[in-house]
């Protein structure tokens, strides 16, 4: 078996993972199994930067091959803002709903409503290698739904009538960024094990 060692703390995407790896020699071990591991400063000015600073400090607190992502939303109109600072983008201790606000009130009269989610993540075995998902789509002018989290009452897929809001998470996996990065570094994991 190879111990792979997720960043994040978050149980339900620990359980997805475990499932989506079932059948493959690989036992997935979280930073929950390492509580004395310190938080890791995101402080890069790039999702690439913060991803595998993440999963470096793992794997050289551990030694064993550790993953790591980072995500944010780019709006066209504001080039490429948020982005890597999608998370404190109203300031540094900002709510998700502030967040949308600040978002909705930059973008008032502005008819480019166009945006994209961008996950990276970061695959650190001594060497890294990165995987990236993209999810395009349009910033609504009003919160629409109630579901999900961050920004998601507000970005409305390319495609679809539906903010990420509306959708039940596995639409939402379906097609977005995380769901896309994620397939492809199982895509990558499956094919390592049988080489
Ligand atoms: P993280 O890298 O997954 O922590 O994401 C950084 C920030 O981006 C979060 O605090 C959210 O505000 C936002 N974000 C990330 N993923 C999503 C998503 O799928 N929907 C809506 N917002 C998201």
């Amino acid at each position: 078996m190879i111990k792979i060692l997720l960043a994040t703390r978050n149980k339900g995407k620990v359980d997805e993972f475990r499932h989506a790896l079932q059948g493959l020699p690989y036992e997935v071990l979280t930073a929950l199994d390492f509580p004395e591991l310190p938080e890791v400063d995101e402080d890069q000015h790039t999702l690439e930067g913060n991803a595998l600073k993440k999963a470096q400090m793992l794997y050289e607190a551990t030694g064993i091959f550790s993953m790591a992502d980072d995500t944010g939303l780019e709006v066209g109109a504001l080039n490429g803002a948020p982005g890597v600072y999608s998370a404190r983008y109203a300031g540094e201790k900002a709510t998700y709903a502030e967040n949308r606000q600040k978002m909705l009130c930059e973008l008032v009269g502005e008819e480019n409503r166009a945006a994209q989610f961008r996950t990276v993540i970061a695959y650190y075995t001594g060497k890294v290698a990165f995987f990236e998902g993209i999810c395009v789509g349009q910033i609504t002018h009003v919160e629409i739904g109630a579901g999900g989290f961050g920004y998601d009452p507000i970005f409305m897929p390319n495609g679809y009538d539906l903010t990420f809001a509306q959708m039940t998470t596995e639409e939402k996996n379906k097609i977005s960024h995380r769901g896309m990065a994620f397939r492809k570094f199982l895509d990558f994991l499956a094919n390592e094990a049988t080489v």
